[in-house]
């Protein structure tokens, strides 16, 4: 396979705390012989494991870029065993644009893996992390938020991995972050994600949905920040002691967690995050917003558990998700 077209501006080998670029040439109207310079970190001391930390892989979601702009500034070499390699925003072009998605390709970051060294500017953005970021790592942390069409309780997941030591493995890290929830997560369609990419290499990976909306609070801001050093003192990397607190179990036993809006229209959301649930409660009505005297439809609870997830937006479209309901466990 070709080479990738990106070069860091960085040596992940040297000892110290360096500042630069992931630099892609991208030529446009407006830069002949421009490129795209994603901000990466990296804190090097001794040996030890490496963890790598990304935030914006969709680009309009915010504790990720926020906790890691700021770690990269703070961290302690002094306190460094091993690496920490920090890219706060990885679809950086999206992220710039305030979109989930690229601006100059539309590319969604997280279906396009593995990439292409020759492909579009997202996907050679993912052939750069598969060939050459993902191989360097022990522990993989990526921060995602619901954006703007999502919102969440504040979660760590994981998945069900075939390498049941490697998913124990996983979830103890998970458990380290120490996101108000835990999440064992079934995903709708795992084709191309940067999480398949880097459990199948074998890597300890763990990502999060924090909040969402297309904004960060400053709660949602401090459970990245704290997750993040967590995790780091869990690898055995930053020293320190970890600042842990409770957080509830949930499982995703199956597709019926998820509500799919099937007609689009004003939503009433009957239920707030983190309520419990039960099954058959209405958790929305979908108001038609043509003209009055029609009812709203319902959606309700296919099972117990409690509302982890729900379309953000006052509108909703056809096949939006409108609720995730998840299993409390443990
Ligand atoms: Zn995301």
């Amino acid at each position: 396979m070709r080479p990738s077209p990106i070069a860091a501006t960085v040596d992940f080998d040297k000892d110290g705390t360096q500042h630069g670029f992931l630099k892609l040439p991208y030529s446009r109207d407006d830069s002949a012989w421009g490129a795209v310079m994603i901000p990466v970190a990296v804190v090097k001391r001794g040996q030890g494991p490496t963890a790598l930390l990304t935030g914006a892989n969709h680009g309009d979601e915010y504790e990720g870029p926020i906790a890691l702009f700021n770690l990269a500034n703070e961290l302690d070499l002094a306190r460094i065993t091993g690496r920490v390699i920090v890219v706060p925003a990885m679809n950086y072009p999206a992220f710039r644009a305030g979109t989930r998605t690229s601006p100059i390709d539309k590319g969604n970051l997280n279906r396009v893996f593995p990439g292409r060294p020759d492909g579009t500017v997202t996907e050679k953005i993912a052939d750069y992390f598969q060939r050459h970021l993902l191989p360097l790592a022990d522990y993989v942390l990526d921060i995602h938020s619901g954006g703007k069409t999502l919102q969440f309780v504040p979660l760590a997941a994981t998945h069900l991995l075939p390498d049941k030591g490697l998913q124990d493995k996983c979830v103890a890290s998970m458990r380290a972050f120490n996101a108000p929830y835990s999440m064992t997560m079934l995903e709708l369609d795992s084709v191309g994600m940067y999480d398949s990419a880097a459990e199948e290499m074998g890597k300890i990976f763990i990502s999060t949905e924090l909040g969402g909306g297309g904004s960060a609070t400053a709660a949602t801001a401090d459970i990245a920040r704290r997750g993040v050093r967590n995790l780091l003192m869990h690898a055995g990397i930053l020293a320190g002691s970890a600042d842990r607190r409770p957080s509830v179990g949930l499982d995703m036993p199956s597709g019926d967690c998820y509500v799919t809006s099937e007609g689009a229209g004003l939503l009433e959301i009957r239920i707030d995050l983190g309520a419990a649930v039960r099954k058959g409660d209405v958790l929305a009505r979908v108001h038609g917003y043509e003209r009055t005297g029609t009812p709203p439809v319902e959606y309700r609870a296919k099972l117990d558990g409690i509302l982890a997830g729900r379309h953000y937006p006052g509108l909703v479209q056809t096949g939006d998700t409108i609720a995730v309901v998840a299993v409390p466990v443990g």
